[in-house]
């Protein structure tokens, strides 16, 4: 830092404040986790100045014989890790790789068959007109993804996303009275609405995803069967999501970001069949441009470290833990969606406390304690100021932190939001999250916490 700080001081304080805030506080963003100091340190070395368009050998730029050799360790690490045919390492981010992913399917899907009717090698060879008629049928294809209501992620074919923009789009969502996904329902939902694509796949749902039903399904309608595990990767990788919960056996295409229960840098990659894999390592040019070439090398070496006993260990505390939040949070009188978690994440109805999500995202931030607010099904407040929050395990396992400390996490968020107390209803109040904390709640909080 003192490097820095001869630079740019403000970087240098902020940098400083951030280590503080991200080790004094209770970090329970479901998506959030700590890299481990090998993933951190390989990020700032100067691959980052590395131009490498292309693929592994075959690239725009000269001299990219190191960054071959880290992209093919990288992809080396990821299929073993999961047990796939073909790697895509270059994803900058989630996004990137949904968007590789999508833009593979259309082109094995919609372009390919385009090119063999008409004889061309590629895009370059059609006529003005079929290159006119092919851009049009991109556009005419199908998206089915879980309701951002219910769990789902932007990326999945929502308007504000260009996902929503590339596809026509149907969601489907969970069970009124379970909340949980209803294949049947699913099936005949997807029986009318005929996708090219099934999105399986979540930010906010607590529970497992059985992929051979989404696979039975999607093969009944001819879909593509495309998952994003960005958030459950890490438990897939720890062989805690097995058989029908893996879903690398039954997916066409998985997509992940490799920095939440993953643990390592902030990327994406994707995970094909070899029907997929050719369309796949066209990512560049398709959508990206030159790979981040250390965050690469990062990649490579998270997964190596996935690969361990240790991370196997990390992986199944991860799910253990969660499991003791959800059951603490209820035992002291919070109401959870779906009634409580498999998986990594728990989300709380903040309805039963009489607050909206962003009151009880507010409070907890003022107790020390990192959050976020997230919409519960059919949610009264709307998407931003909402009537849940978002917690999860992934951070704070790699602290050390189990079964006595998370429930002990549970009776602190507990103890905040049944003291706050909301000042304003949501409905009518653009921009307002007033609320009071009881006194003195924030400093217990907090006390307590360093203790953990
Ligand atoms: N997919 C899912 C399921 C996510 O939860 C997220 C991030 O929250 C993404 C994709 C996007 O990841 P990124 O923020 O790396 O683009």
């Amino acid at each position: 830092l003192s490097v820095i700080e001869g630079v740019e001081p403000r970087i240098a304080a902020a940098t400083r404040a951030e280590l503080t805030d991200q080790r004094a506080s209770l970090k329970l963003i479901a998506s959030e986790n700590y890299a481990s100091l090998p993933v951190l340190m390989t990020m700032g070395t100067w691959f980052s100045d590395k131009y490498a368009e292309g693929t592994i050998g075959h690239r725009f730029y000269a001299g990219c014989q190191n960054v071959d050799t880290v992209e093919s360790v990288a992809a080396e690490h990821a299929r073993e890790l999961f047990g796939a045919e073909y790697a895509y390492v270059q994803p900058h981010s989630g996004i990137d790789a949904n968007l590789v992913a999508y833009w593979s399917i259309l082109a094995h899907r919609v372009e390919s068959p385009v090119l063999e009717r008409l004889g061309a090698k590629n895009v370059n060879e059609l006529s003005e007109d079929d290159w006119e008629t092919l851009r049009k049928s991109f556009a005419e294809q199908r998206v089915m993804g879980m309701s951002l209501d219910v769990g789902g992620h932007l990326t999945h074919g929502f308007r504000p996303n260009i996902s929503g923009k590339m596809f026509h789009q149907r969601s489907y969502g969970t069970n009124a009275e379970t909340q949980l996904i209803d294949y049947d329902k699913l099936l005949a939902d997807a029986r009318a609405f005929k996708p090219l694509i099934l999105v399986a796949g979540y930010s906010a749902y607590p529970r497992r995803v059985n992929f051979a039903k989404m696979r039975e399904i999607a093969d009944e309608v001819g879909a593509t069967l495309f998952v994003d595990m960005a958030h459950f990767a890490g438990l897939v990788a720890g062989k805690v999501f097995t058989g029908e919960e893996d879903p690398v056996p039954y997916a066409h295409l998985v997509a992940s970001t490799t920095h939440k229960s993953l643990r390592g840098p902030r990327g994406g990659f994707v995970l094909a069949t070899p029907e997929y894999a050719p369309s796949v390592d066209r990512g560049c040019p398709m959508v990206l441009g030159g790979p981040l070439s250390h965050i690469m090398a990062a990649k490579a070496v998270a997964f190596a470290e996935a690969r361990t006993d240790s991370f196997r260990d990390y992986a199944a505390k991860v799910a253990d833990n969660a499991k003791v939040l959800a059951e603490g949070l209820l035992k002291r009188g919070a109401t959870l969606v779906t009634g409580g978690t498999d998986n990594h994440l728990v989300l709380i109805d903040t309805g039963s406390f009489g607050i909206t999500g962003r009151q009880a995202e507010s409070a907890l931030l003022d107790s020390g304690i990192v959050t976020n607010r997230n919409s519960v099904p059919n949610d009264p407040n709307g998407a931003w100021y909402t009537t849940g929050v978002r917690i999860g395990t992934p951070a704070l396992t790699s602290r050390g932190f189990g079964a006595d400390e998370f429930d002990k996490v549970a009776e602190l968020i507990v103890d905040v939001l049944a003291n706050t107390t909301a000042t304003t209803t949501a409905a009518g109040t653009p921009g307002k999250a007033k609320y009071t904390l009881a006194d003195g709640v924030a400093d217990r909080t907090k006390a307590a916490s360093a203790e953990l």
